[in-house]
């Protein structure tokens, strides 16, 4: 049996066809427009591309983007200061700080200064109690496109097995909060997990955040499983740099009943989630309601 393909590019083009309808309703009827800042510190060339790319889709989607970027050597005083400034500014409603930060910044301070209503990451410690607690919150961009990702294919996720390889603040831990909250039964493993390929097998989900190329197999799959592969791996095939997933995608892809390919599977969703969320932030700044469908 051939698996479905998941197309995250395709469903996040409808994703962020919906959240520009939904900007260009806002902007005429109650002339808020969302804005999005996002702040690169340093020079890092994978770092500098996404920011460029989350510039170009924030303003196609209608929104104003406003991009910060400071030098490596910035003083933490001075990044804290433009993040209290962001925070008081009424034409930001989602704040972005590109991670990661130069070592002589401590990342927890920085993520924990920004106000939690324009935190569009979800990385500040309120969101992420929130979120673990069954409160609103901003979520995380790449778990919440995995999420949306499972809703469109298996509808309802009570009761399901789900195996959340990686425990990363960004990816595996909300992840797992995710779908504990849709009611699934949720195993969070990781690097010092036993028997991972029988942890694997039990799993009706597996969401993949690794980051080790095509390290889970297909003989580690359940039939019919669901397999969304979070990781993202350069590696040189025939001297040609080529991403792959965490997964190895044809032996998991004549197992697995549905598979989100790399790329093109859950890469494309995080950015659509991000402007989601900016679009979220800025109806619960503004008390306007939430565009239904786009947030957890
Ligand atoms: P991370 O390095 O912070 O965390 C990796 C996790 O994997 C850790 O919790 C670790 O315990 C676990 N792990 C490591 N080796 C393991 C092993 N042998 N067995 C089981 N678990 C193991 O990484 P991250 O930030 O969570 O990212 C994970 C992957 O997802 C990376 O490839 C990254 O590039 C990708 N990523 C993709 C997107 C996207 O938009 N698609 C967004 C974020 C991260």
């Amino acid at each position: 049996m051939a698996a479905t393909i998941l197309d995250g590019k395709a469903f996040a083009g409808g994703v962020r066809a919906r959240v520009r309808d939904q900007v260009a309703r806002l902007r005429a009827d109650h002339g808020v427009v969302p804005g999005l800042a996002v702040v690169l510190v340093g020079e890092d060339p994978a770092s500098t591309v996404y920011v460029r790319n989350k510039g170009v889709q924030t303003v196609e989607a209608g929104m104003q983007s406003f991009t910060h970027r400071l030098e490596a050597s910035v003083a933490q005083a001075d990044l804290l200061a433009l993040i209290g400034d962001l925070n008081r500014d009424p034409m930001v409603h989602g704040i972005l700080v590109q991670l990661p930060l130069p070592a002589h910044i401590d990342a927890d301070l920085v993520l924990n200064a920004i106000d939690p209503r324009k935190d569009v990451d979800g990385f500040h410690i309120s969101n992420v109690g929130r979120l673990a607690t069954g409160q609103k919150a901003m979520v995380p961009c790449t778990p919440l496109g995995c999420l949306m990702l499972l809703r469109a294919h298996l509808g309802d996720l009570s009761g399901q097995n789900a195996v959340v390889i990686g425990r990363s603040n960004i990816v595996g831990k909300p992840m797992a909060q995710l779908l504990l909250r849709d009611n699934c039964t949720v195993t969070l493993a990781h690097s010092r997990s036993r028997d991972l390929a029988a942890i694997v097998r039990r799993a009706e989900i597996v969401v993949a955040a690794v980051g080790r190329p095509e390290m889970i197999q297909g003989d580690w799959i359940a039939p019919g499983a669901t397999v969304i592969d979070v990781g993202i791996n350069r590696v040189l095939r025939d001297g040609k740099q080529v991403l792959v997933g965490d997964c190895d995608f044809a032996g998991c892809a004549a197992v697995a009943g549905a598979i989100t390919p790399v790329p093109g599977g859950v890469g494309p969703m995080t950015i659509a989630c991000l402007l989601a969320n900016t679009l979220t932030a800025a109806c619960r700044i503004h008390g306007l309601p939430e565009p239904a469908g786009l947030t957890a």
